[in-house]
């Protein structure tokens, strides 16, 4: 369980986030929340290796990596070459001994078909992962994480009447709506897009929340649900002066590292969806990414 920190008065809201970024296992984050289920899963068969990919700054990809080395399995991840640069978590893959194939973005997908041919043809059993913890596992972490923030939610006496985060490959976002569906929660989930355009951004998240669900799902009241804000974004790993600005207010303000790439643009979302709200508990949830902020810091050395 991750914590949930009361900010105070924040844009005429009281606000406060949920420290998804302190999961105490490599530098935590929501990927380091939907890894614990996939290693589960892998713990119960007979898989020896994992492959997956991710660009050179991915999170999923240094959570995935430390998860392997800890258990003295084999990491084998694919990386588009046009975001291959060298990062802390590009850095700590190889620390962690991950063998990373670097080829160009449209090969990507050839590629992880024919290591996993390469692996089986050698005898390995493979465990596969999609980017970003993506798939019904990954949803399902988010399904527990909105039941822990419900649980929550009892203990500080409050009601959370928005929940606003990241939404990127959107696995975070279809979980949490999913548990608010199965829950019949009255609230607002708000994903701010951290690089999709509506509507393919929205309806990838869609796509996820009913792959979970199955037959369970109503798809009128999915749609309804389902609130994916694409108006702060300006492509993937692309920040402009409005983030930057939020993120040295969050850190000097509050002591919270956010990044350009996620937490930071969902903050600076966040703040100007809430200038038509009012008097209401609102609850950010940092979805990590801290060395993301480090990689920052040096670049302004
Ligand atoms: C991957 C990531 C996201 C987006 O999560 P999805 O489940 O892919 O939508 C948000 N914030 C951080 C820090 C991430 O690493």
């Amino acid at each position: 369980m991750t914590i949930i920190q009361d900010l105070g008065i924040y844009n005429r809201n009281h606000l406060w986030i949920k420290r998804e970024d302190l999961i105490p296992f490599s530098f935590g984050g929501n990927k380091a929340r939907k890894a614990q289920l996939f290693f589960k899963e892998i713990e119960k068969g007979d898989c020896d290796c994992v492959v997956t990919y991710g660009s050179g700054s991915s999170n999923h990809c240094r959570v995935v990596a430390n998860e392997c080395c800890r258990r003295n399995m084999k990491c084998y991840i694919i990386s588009p070459a046009e975001a291959a640069e060298v990062t802390f978590n590009r850095q700590m893959m190889d620390l962690f001994g991950a063998e990373i194939t670097i080829v160009p973005v449209e090969v990507v997908h050839d590629t992880i078909e024919s290591k996993l041919k390469e692996l089986k043809d050698k005898g390995h059993h493979p465990y596969f992962i999609e980017g970003g913890g993506h798939g019904n596992l990954g949803t399902e972490a988010y399904v527990q994480c909105y039941q822990e923030i419900k649980e929550q939610e009892a203990d500080l006496g409050v009601f959370f009447d928005y929940i606003f985060f990241a939404s990127g490959t959107g696995t975070t976002q279809a979980g949490l709506v999913c548990g608010q569906f199965l829950a019949g929660d009255n609230r607002k989930i708000v994903g701010i897009s951290i690089a999709r355009k509506n509507p393919r951004g929205r309806d990838i998240v869609l796509d996820s929340i009913n792959s979970y669900l199955g037959e369970k799902s109503d798809d009128d009241k999915i749609r309804e649900l389902t609130c994916f804000i694409d108006d702060y974004t300006s492509g993937y790993g692309q920040s402009d002066l409005n983030v930057q600005q939020t993120i040295d207010f969050v850190l000097k303000n509050y002591g919270i590292p956010l990044d350009s790439t996620y937490t930071g643009k969902a903050f600076w979302g966040m703040s100007q969806v809430m200038k038509s709200i009012h008097d209401k508990n609102i609850l950010f949830i940092h979805t990590g990414g801290t060395p993301l902020f480090f990689d920052e810091l040096r670049k302004r050395l």
